[in-house]
């Protein structure tokens, strides 16, 4: 691995910002890492996956570099996913790679989603590298539930994970996907214990990505009949926020913490949307709720001398669809047959 890449110094004497068909700015990448982990959630993968093969997968190095395009092109954010991003092997090293752009001013932020199984492993390595936030996915407190959905996990992992982070000085916010049944009762207390510990919740609603070997329609839960059922239990006061992501949130005045809602199936969040998404093989999908991508990986081990990265990358966002293609028909979700794992949410 060589450490000596050359740094952006100056990205706005580069080239133009990177803006799609409907005039939205890009400015926030998803860059997945792998796509193998170390957990098997229900709702994401099946139990038996077959992964890639390695040389399909990008080296740390060429995702440096592609991240460095995007940057170029006005990127200010880096969420490092996966698959499992921690399992990735000397993941730290991208890490340290981005670090100087967080100090030089080009990027706003690096992050980081993660299952948190490997985090109390990580976390002081993360801060010294500048990351500041971590996205931690957790379903359920109850260990045996935990278990079952995640289908080998180790609830205490996490847990240990969990206070790593925050005892390193990470900001965390846990993200949990909101599953018909037990899941229902035991949100009011994953809210206590996130707020209790300062942290956000994010409620995700399941979307149909990928053969995951469960019943999607049985499992499907809308938030939007989630929130009505805390509204009876808790005071849900609206906060504006308009970052560009699809939450929305509201806070617990009982709490006094924050609560998300992502719903992409129940409501339109595509007219705000500044991100785009690499795949760990290069591949670039403009709309997380799309079938199409294009593939980087070739032009960024230079084996189309007469095509630019970045000519591609313009090329994806003149075609960036308006709005995403899941949805819903009673009890049914029509969805598209690549795994979140691909992407990393
Ligand atoms: N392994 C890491 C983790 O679990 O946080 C990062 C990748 S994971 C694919 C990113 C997020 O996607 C997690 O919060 C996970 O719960 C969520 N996710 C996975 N499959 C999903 C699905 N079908 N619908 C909604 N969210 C999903
Ligand atoms: Fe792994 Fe994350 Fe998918 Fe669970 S949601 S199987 S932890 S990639």
């Amino acid at each position: 691995m060589r450490h000596e890449r050359q740094v952006i110094t100056d990205p706005g004497a580069g080239p133009p910002p990177l803006i799609d068909q409907f005039g939205r700015q890009v400015t926030y990448l998803r860059l997945s890492v792998t796509d193998r982990c170390d957990l098997r959630c229900t709702y994401c993968m099946a139990e038996h996956m077959t992964f890639l093969p390695r040389r399909d997968v990008l080296s740390l190095e060429e995702l440096y570099d592609l991240a460095q395009v995007f940057m170029r092109g006005g990127v200010r954010k880096i969420r490092l996913t996966g698959g499992e991003p921690l399992v990735r092997k000397n993941i730290m090293q991208l890490f340290e790679l981005l670090s100087p752009h967080l100090q030089n001013g080009d990027l706003d932020e690096v992050t980081l989603t993660t299952n948190g199984t490997l985090l109390a492993r990580h976390a002081e390595a993360l801060f010294a590298a500048g990351v500041r936030r971590v996205n931690v996915s957790l379903d359920s407190l109850d260990p045996a539930r935990y278990a079952k959905i995640t289908r080998w996990g180790r609830l205490d992992a996490v847990l240990k994970g969990i206070d790593a982070a925050l005892a390193a000085g990470l900001k965390v916010k846990l993200n949990a996907v909101a599953l018909r049944g037990a899941f229902e009762h035991e949100v009011d207390d994953l809210i206590r214990f996130a707020h209790g510990r300062g942290m956000d919740l994010t409620l995700i609603e399941e979307m149909p990505l990928g053969e995951s070997g469960h019943d999607r329609g049985a499992s499907f839960l809308s938030l939007r009949d989630l929130r009505l059922s805390l509204a009876e239990r808790w005071t849900l006061v609206t906060v504006e926020d308009r970052t560009g992501g699809p939450a929305r949130y509201v806070r617990l005045a009982e709490t006094g913490g924050r609560l998300g809602f992502i719903t992409p199936l129940s409501c339109d969040f595509c007219a705000r949307c500044n991100r785009v998404r690499v795949s760990c093989t290069g591949d670039l999908f403009t709309c997380m709720g799309q079938e199409g991508s294009v593939g980087l990986r070739e032009a960024l081990r230079g084996h189309h001398a007469e095509t630019s990265v970045d000519g591609l990358v313009r090329d994806a966002l003149a075609c960036k669809p308006k709005a995403h293609a899941f949805e819903i028909t009673g009890p049914a979700v029509s969805g598209i047959a690549r795994h979140m794992s691909v992407l990393g949410g």
